[in-house]
């Protein structure tokens, strides 16, 4: 055998990393999808809980267990699991505690995929959904049936930012033995931490504010119970909802800046909402922060005067003048996400809540003006600015149309 086909063979063969006493400080990046054992025994304990250790990535992960572990730090919770996005929490958390016959209430104003996995999906594996107005404890009381095993609540609602009494819908959840999982995503721990409250399970689209650069699509669940927990690890890894290592990495880094990005996010939204309230145009602002809001003395009581970086507003005038708002402000991507580091806007009609009809959506007050900022942590003046002008042509938009109404 020559030396050159010695030499391709060891670079087929797998390199060890290089012998190194010093430790990196950056976590590094473990695409592995396979961990090889030192041996049969070793894999008993590792199996059997007697030594830590992994052994194929859809099971479990280095990056995810660390991205999971700061999570769980944030949150107070302790065995969280990272998930490929947060659609995959949520699924992870309802699959692993429901079966055929169980009935679920959500509220009325869930994230849109969540409402669709309650009312199109568990239905066809004879679970049962009631919906009930999560600003409203005595509504959801009123929803629960002897086979109830879950109620999915948000904290915050989307976009019409309505919060939930979650120790009041936690009290009775308890007093009926039936699971409450909340959604934490817009509000996130920093502003209010659902364990604490008597949450059982929370789950985070950890796609939003707490990577917070738009550049990773994963989730997080964890659970109080320990066997809820487990059974929520088996469904990750059955259903094949495991995060991939080089998000989760990405996830991690940009954990890093969340307190910092947050509190900036929560500054500028504060400013926005009081500022947006004096701008000609503008006929309504929803921010829980703002005394005029229907739920400002709960979220007073419950956040801390951590009203969180997202603010809705209203503008008269249809599509048109929602056309030319967006076009005006170039500089603000208009994308339905949230808590990026960059403001975005979004029009729920045309994104979000599209599958309603239009009774539907104005039943909601989720009329064609009607539009939701996640506040970025830019110059907060420069966003005003950006708004202002905006708002101005939108407004020029909707006069000549408004007119043309008041004489028709
Ligand atoms: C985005 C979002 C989800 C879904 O998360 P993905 O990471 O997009 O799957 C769930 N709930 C809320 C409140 C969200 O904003």
């Amino acid at each position: 055998m020559s030396d050159r086909d010695d030499e391709s063979r060891s670079i087929v063969r797998r390199s060890r990393m290089p012998e190194n006493s010093f430790r990196p400080v950056v976590t590094p990046v473990m695409p592995s999808v396979v961990y090889a054992a030192g041996s049969p025994d070793a894999l008993d304990d590792m199996y059997e809980g007697r030594a830590p250790g992994y052994a194929y990535a859809r099971e479990g992960h280095p990056n995810a267990d660390v991205l999971a572990s700061k999570i769980d730090w944030l949150e107070g919770a302790e065995g969280g699991v990272v998930t490929a996005s947060g659609m995959a929490a949520i699924s992870a958390a309802l699959f692993a505690v429901l079966s055929e016959g169980d009935h679920v209430i959500g509220g009325t104003q869930l994230y849109g995929r969540t409402l669709r996995m309650l009312r199109q999906e568990l239905p066809r594996f004879g679970v049962r959904v009631s919906l009930a107005d999560p600003a409203d404890p005595t509504a959801i009381a009123a929803a629960i049936r002897p086979e109830t095993r879950v109620i999915v609540i948000e904290t915050v609602s989307n976009p019409a930012l309505r919060v939930a009494d979650i120790p009041a819908i936690a009290r009775i959840a308890a007093e009926h033995e039936v699971l409450l999982l909340v959604d934490n995503t817009f509000t996130t721990p920093r502003a209010f931490r659902p364990f604490d409250h008597g949450a059982d399970i929370v789950v985070h689209s950890v796609t939003k504010l707490l990577a917070g650069h738009s550049d990773a699509t994963l989730g997080y669940v964890a659970a109080r119970d320990p066997e809820i927990a487990q059974a929520i690890s088996d469904t990750v890894a059955t259903w094949g909802m495991t995060a991939s290592p080089f998000d989760c990495w990405l996830a991690e880094r940009g954990l890093h800046s969340f307190a910092v990005r947050f509190d900036r996010a929560q500054e500028n939204a504060e400013e926005l909402a009081h500022f947006l309230e004096d701008v000609p145009g503008v006929s309504q602002v929803i921010y829980p922060g703002l005394s005029d809001h229907p739920d400002h003395a709960l979220a007073q009581r419950l956040f801390n005067g951590n009203c969180g970086n997202m603010v809705s507003f209203v503008l008269p005038g249809g599509r048109a003048a929602a056309n030319t708002l967006v076009e005006a402000a170039p500089n603000i991507a208009f994308a339905p996400t949230l808590g990026d580091i960059g403001t975005t806007l979004s029009h729920p009609a045309s994104s979000s809540h599209r599958a309603l009809s239009a009774a539907e959506r104005d039943a909601l007050g989720l009329v064609e003006g009607f539009f939701r900022v996640s506040v970025g942590i830019e110059d907060i003046e420069l966003l005003k600015a950006e708004l202002e002008t905006a708002i101005e042509a939108a407004s020029r938009a909707a006069a000549p149309r408004n007119l043309r109404e008041e004489r028709a």
